[in-house]
């Protein structure tokens, strides 16, 4: 299923180039600094169940496509928030997506999974209604073998470094498990606040008071609660975490003086904030995270853009992150501006930008990051996340930015056996990015070979301290 040549120019110049480059990085480890797979496989080394359990029941790249054609979730095996009854049977939710497997067709979840099919289950055929039953036994089949074992996948996917996300509330007992068993692969965790940070979250109130009790503050108050944060953070970095990670609906900043900081606070918990309250005061605290980066060190990723749990249906049934989170319009420039007035100018401080409106690379971020010392343009994020989404991005924001204003590739996934197929679409496209620009005569080819390893490797370690 997988041509050596795949992804790369069919202009033989350019993608003799890419070939040249890419047996320079192909094999690199990997570098994860950012994404969402479960500490519990690495603490606990348990056998994936089944091949549902694997690939489809966690995937909502995969179900919202589904559910798009009109297949129910229940039907997927996506637990009911009221627990009502959905499908268990792990044969049969295989085989409806079998099904439905042409929907995927020129989609990056279908170049992810064809990946990890071969390369990690020796598939070699590809799904269908006719070979779902066979491909399902060969899964399920080398799933009860050691080699396939959270660990033994986290070495033989040749991973350096991943990190986990977590929320200041998880006690990060899976952490402090995989550190006390004694096994050597580097699993670290970074510090997602949301819950703790924006008025709008769900139980927004009550996570408070949990921070206060979790770090013995008194978190009413907002010198208490912003020490509670200060706290975790810390707490955090004892378990290998380098970075934040901000999911605002929009990029809004603020920096607000205490005294209305602290009012806005009140009011917050109170639970009387207006809508533009709350997002006042989500952009407070992203002015507040810089501040406490400049101190302790971590990295900020702000993720903005994505309108979460837009379709309510699907949320009063299955609750957050299952595919109906959808882009919006995003606007940095005077977005950003308070924060940037305050920290913008500083270098020992790494603020990575992402987006979902990929109109404001050229326009608004390309700019931005071509002139703070203090911001980074993080890879192509989510719904970019594709071959053609990296090409874009390298188009849009090379001219401005440069490659070492960028970060190299995050693989943002929850879906752990897709982790090298996305870093080698990802390498792959660099290289036939700097293979055209050396085709072009625009770069000598040895210094695409620097920027190659640069990009497939080093700039994610370095911009994440890593
Ligand atoms: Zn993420």
């Amino acid at each position: 299923m997988l041509h050596e040549d795949r992804l790369f120019a069919s202009d033989p110049t350019q993608r003799a180039i890419a070939r040249r480059l890419y047996a320079q990085v192909g094999t690199l480890p990997i570098i994860s600094p950012h994404g969402h797979t479960d500490p519990a496989w690495f603490a606990k080394n348990e056998a994936f169940p089944d091949p549902a359990t694997l690939f489809v029941v966690p995937d909502h790249y995969i179900y919202r496509m589904l559910y798009s054609q009109g297949v129910r979730l229940e039907d997927l095996g996506i637990p009911r928030k009221d627990g009502a009854a959905v499908e268990t049977d792990s044969r049969t939710i295989w085989r409806r997506f079998a099904v439905h497997w042409h929907l995927f067709r020129g989609t990056p979840t279908r170049l992810w999974l064809e990946h990890a099919l071969e390369t990690v289950f020796d598939v070699t055929e590809r799904l269908s209604p006719a070979t779902a039953d066979r491909i399902y036994d060969q899964i399920d089949e080398r799933l009860r073998r050691p080699e396939y074992r959270p660990r033994a996948l986290f070495e033989r996917f040749n991973i350096e470094v991943i990190a986990t996300t977590e929320s200041p509330l998880d006690p990060l007992e899976h952490h402090k498990a995989i550190r006390e068993s004694g096994w050597t692969g580097r699993v670290v965790t970074a510090f997602r606040p949301d819950p703790v940070v924006d008025p709008e979250f769900e139980g927004f109130r009550a996570n408070v008071e949990r921070l206060g009790a979790l770090t013995g503050e008194d978190t009413a108050t907002w010198a208490g609660y912003l020490a509670a944060l200060a706290n975790r953070r810390r707490y955090f970095m004892e378990f290998g975490a380098t970075s934040t990670d901000h999911g605002h609906p929009t990029a809004a900043t603020a920096d607000l003086s205490r005294a209305e900081a602290e009012a806005l606070f009140a009011k917050a918990l109170r639970g009387d904030a207006s809508p533009a309250e709350a997002e006042l005061f989500r952009g407070q605290m992203l002015t507040e995270m810089a501040r406490m980066s400049l101190e302790d060190g971590l990295v900020m990723q702000i993720h903005p853009g994505s309108m979460r749990n837009h379709n309510p249906v699907v949320f009063e049934r299955f609750g957050r992150d299952k595919g109906a989170d959808i882009p919006s319009q995003t606007e940095y420039v005077r977005a950003l501006k308070p924060l940037l007035d305050r920290v913008g100018n500083e270098r020992d401080l790494t603020i990575i930008l992402f987006t979902l409106d990929e109109t404001s690379y050229s326009r608004e971020l390309a700019p931005l990051a071509g002139h703070y010392p203090a911001l980074r343009l993080g890879p192509s994020w989510w719904f970019h996340d594709s071959p053609e989404g990296m090409r874009r991005f390298r188009e849009m924001v090379t001219e401005t930015a440069g490659f070492y204003n960028t970060v190299g590739f995050n693989d943002d996934t929850r879906a752990f056996c897709s982790i090298p197929a996305r870093h080698n679409v990802a390498r792959r496209i660099d290289c036939g990015f700097l293979a055209r620009l050396v085709a072009e005569h625009r770069l000598d080819e040895d210094e695409a070979a620097d920027l190659a390893v640069d990009l497939a490797y080093t700039l994610a370690k370095k911009a994440y301290k890593l």
